[in-house]
């Protein structure tokens, strides 16, 4: 059996691009991952997402996309993309043991979080650090929390923990913010959430869960300025001139972006061989040539993996439908 089509990724992109390639009678694959939906499964309530005016949880958004790509005949399997070989079609993908070949492919794989890379951070994921709010905020009722991040993300973390913890301490590397205006309004009204600025964890502190962080200052030379004990500071240290400090805290909730899940792919990451793989930028994102075309010809793309700019749900939707068409298109022209 060769598909018309393989989706690889469950995210609104893929989702998306599988409903409008069933409904353009393609025989479509998608591979979704064994955790299928993507980012919105991790979210609670969607309020920006059109055609729901009270908002909508994110796993039930995720779940009717995937029904709609069924009802159409998409073909779904719920595990993770092993290989590639997009080096001559039918392009191959495996996964779960077996090799899937397609004449056209939508790589519509997201990005995933990224991590400070600190000390005691990796593995007391899951004991007291997270990237999730809206999954683990509940095991943080009345305790006292630290945010990291300076954009919507860390605004919209800090905003869902406001629910739970007793207060939540937002460290931002800088003054200024990426995060929109009206997420910033909100951080900064709530009196839960105070805002440690200038500063970063260098260091996640505890033995089998998060104690505390060791926190250091960006601006040197200037120590007077900070006064640690207004920030819960337990220990001050100083080295050459630096500010270091010790916040006690039940939890880190690291919000400073993500990475594209462009490896399996990419010319850096090393694709099956045959083929020299997709071209990416230096953070990783797949480049993209004439909407959602990459430089392999039948391979297109959608969503996070490649964009780096705007990351919402309803842009990586509106990619997935560009890519599904254009494959449609390509398709189209080689019959
Ligand atoms: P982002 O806008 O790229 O912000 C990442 C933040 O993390 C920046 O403030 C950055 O600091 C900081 N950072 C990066 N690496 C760091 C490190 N190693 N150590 C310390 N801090 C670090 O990412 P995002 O907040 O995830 O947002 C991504 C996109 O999704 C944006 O377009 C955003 O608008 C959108 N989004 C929207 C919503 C919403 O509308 N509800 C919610 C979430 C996300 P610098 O500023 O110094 O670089």
């Amino acid at each position: 059996m060769i598909y018309d089509v393989i989706v690889i990724g469950s995210g609104p992109a893929g989702l998306t691009a599988a409903i409008y390639t069933t409904r353009a009678n393609l025989k479509t694959l998608l591979i979704a991952g064994v955790k299928w939906g993507g980012q919105l499964q991790l979210t609670t309530l969607v309020e920006n997402y059109p055609g729901f005016p009270d908002g909508i949880q994110g796993p039930d958004l995720m779940l009717a996309m995937r029904k709609q790509a069924e009802r159409f005949g998409a073909e779904i399997k719920d595990v993770d993309l092993k290989t590639t070989d997009f080096s001559n079609p039918p392009f191959k993908i495996s996964a779960d043991g077996e090799t899937f070949e397609g004449k056209s492919v939508i790589i519509a794989t997201g990005a995933d979080t990224k991590w400070l890379d600190v000390p005691g951070e990796k593995e007391k994921i899951g004991h007291g650090v997270s990237s999730c709010a809206p999954c683990d905020a509940f095991f943080f009722k009345e305790k006292n929390v630290i945010v990291v991040g300076g954009g919507d993300s860390a605004m919209e973390e800090a905003l869902v923990l406001t629910k739970f913890a007793q207060s939540i301490a937002i460290v931002h590397r800088r003054e200024d913010f990426r995060a929109s205006k009206i997420m910033l309004d909100r951080a900064q009204k709530n009196p839960k959430i105070k805002f440690v600025l200038n500063s970063e964890i260098v260091e996640v502190l505890g033995e089998s869960k998060v104690t505390g962080a060791k926190i250091k200052s960006n601006i040197k030379n200037q120590i007077s300025k900070i006064n640690p004990e207004e920030l819960s500071g337990k220990s001050l240290k100083t080295k050459d001139q630096e500010l270091i400090w010790e916040m006690p805290i039940d939890g880190v909730f690291v919000a400073i972006g993500h990475i594209p899940n462009s490896t399996a792919f990419s010319t850096k990451g090393g694709p099956a061989s045959g083929w020299k793989g997709l071209d990416v930028d230096e953070k990783g994102y797949i480049i993209v040539q004439d909407h959602t075309r990459t430089n392999r010809e039948g391979v297109f793309v959608a969503g996070d993996v490649h964009d780096s700019h705007y990351k919402q749900a309803v842009t990586a939707a509106g990619f997935g439908c560009m890519a599904a068409l254009e494959a449609e298109r390509w398709l189209d022209s080689k019959e």
